[in-house]
């Protein structure tokens, strides 16, 4: 299959959009202003469902549905450009709503960028101690984007919104001294929509004399989903499947953190050939998706989708909570929502296919575990738990919220018990105050 990518520019010639009422397509055109639209022959052909397109997952995921924006920001603009507004003005009123959408949620533009040598490593972020996160130049594009993204900000084109970087010499210095890193996380965007040569250099710098301690290199992509051609087909896929196979030989585990958002992205032979090819090429594939109502808000969905995943040698890994960016109101599931959901799926698989961990919130201090819902001498409460946390010790301390039926984010939730703060949150407020301004994790050396 050829890759096409429709964008709003062209997405009026795919065949099955022109039956499409002209109002749907105004009204999509009008959500694209706002949020990146991208999709492909692919996701077109082979997974949208076009005889339900309305009630379709992966046309939502992908398509610029007008209830993906709040109907306050979607009449501002439609307004403006029913009054014939000049083009300007109108471009104006979309930035100042892009600005309102939270560009980068949990201080990630601020709180996570490392130093070295007093100077700020861009296209880098160091969070949690084990675990490097890279941002390659050429990989923050991807073979099609899903409404709900938190990177969208990297697509679109805001102004001093990008993180990316190409891999220097400081970076490399970085990782040597830091022996503590032992986990390289590749990301974007989607790391493999680089071509091979480009992805190739990247990757054999972590191979360097002097990096040993770094045992794992993952990229996070979402390529099986959108386009698995990339690993079967594509002109370079021959030699992404040769250079997977010399650094796994070089000794390092190269990880695979697939994206995976519903089972219609598992069942095609394209993704199925895919799997079991980069799996022969000595390769893990870890599984991960946010929860997102309208997408996959039910436990049939999640327990299809991990056991279609263990099925094809893939092992699940995060259920994520939706970040609070971009479209989150149409996505929003709410804490006890997800973890009903998490804990119904999680009950229907078998023990190779629960090594998912969820519902999980990658927010500002780290990544919060909901563990469950209980209830302790007559008051109900969240019980929570880092599996990551800014400060290592913070992690697998459990810790209680009131519940909260409503609350989708940790934002949200209050201490239980009378509790005043939760109790890293003195500590979280005063490295947010103090030392973190720019630097990423510190630790007490
Ligand atoms: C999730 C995440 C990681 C990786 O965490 P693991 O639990 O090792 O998968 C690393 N850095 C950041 C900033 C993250 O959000
Ligand atoms: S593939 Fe990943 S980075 Fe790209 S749009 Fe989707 S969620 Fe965002």
């Amino acid at each position: 299959m050829e890759y096409k990518a429709y964008t709003v520019r062209n997405f009026r010639s795919i065949p099955q959009i022109k039956l499409l009422p002209e109002s749907l397509k105004k009204e999509m055109e009008i959500v694209a202003r706002v949020l990146p639209f991208k999709s492909n022959s692919y996701v077109v052909d082979k997974l949208i469902n076009w005889d339900n397109y309305s009630e379709d997952p992966i046309f939502k995921l992908t398509f610029p549905v007008r209830e993906i924006l709040s109907e306050e920001h979607f009449s501002r603009i439609e307004n403006a450009i029913m009054a014939e507004k000049p083009e300007a003005e109108i471009r104006k009123i979309c930035e100042k709503i892009k600005m309102e959408l939270n560009p980068h949620p949990a201080g990630q533009l601020e709180m996570n960028i490392p130093l070295f040598d007093n100077q700020k490593l861009e296209g880098v972020q160091h969070k949690y101690k084990e675990t490097v996160l890279f941002f390659p130049l050429q990989g923050q594009t991807c073979h099609a984007y899903c409404t709900f993204c938190f990177r969208w900000p990297q697509f679109s084109g805001l102004e001093g919104m990008k993180i990316s970087s190409k891999y220097d010499e400081k970076f490399g210095q970085y990782l040597k001294q830091k022996k503590e890193v032992t986990n390289v996380l590749i990301t974007g965007g989607d790391p493999l929509v680089m071509k091979t040569n480009i992805l190739a250099k990247y990757l054999k710098n972590l191979l360097e004399p002097g990096l040993e301690h770094i045992h794992t290199i993952r990229i996070g992509s979402k390529a099986l989903a959108y386009w698995p051609y990339r690993f079967l087909t594509d002109p370079d896929a021959g030699e992404l499947i040769n250079l997977f196979k010399e650094v796994a030989s070089a000794g390092k585990q190269l990880t695979l953190m697939a994206h995976f958002n519903h089972p219609v992205e598992l069942g095609t032979k394209a993704v199925k050939h895919a799997i079991r090819v980069i799996r022969s090429a000595g390769v893990q594939i870890r599984t991960q998706s946010p929860i997102l109502k309208n997408i996959n808000d039910s436990a049939k969905v999640w327990a299809k989708m991990w056991r279609l995943q263990a099925g094809l040698g893939c092992h699940p890994y995060y259920m994520f909570m939706a970040r609070d960016t971009g479209a989150k109101q149409y996505f929003d599931v709410s804490l006890n929502d997800a973890y009903e959901i998490f804990r119904e799926a999680y009950s229907k698989v078998s023990g190779v296919a629960r090594t998912a961990r969820g519902p999980v919130m990658s927010a500002a201090p780290g990544k919060v575990h909901v563990v469950g819902v209980s209830e302790v001498s007559g008051q109900k409460i969240f019980v929570l738990q880092f599996i990551q946390a800014r400060k290592s010790d913070w992690v697998k301390r459990p810790f209680f919220a009131k519940f909260n039926p409503d609350a989708s984010w940790l934002t949200d939730l209050e201490p239980a018990f009378g509790e005043e703060k939760f109790f890293w949150q003195q500590e979280f407020e005063e490295m947010s105050r103090l030392n973190l301004k720019n630097a990423a994790f510190q630790e007490e050396e």
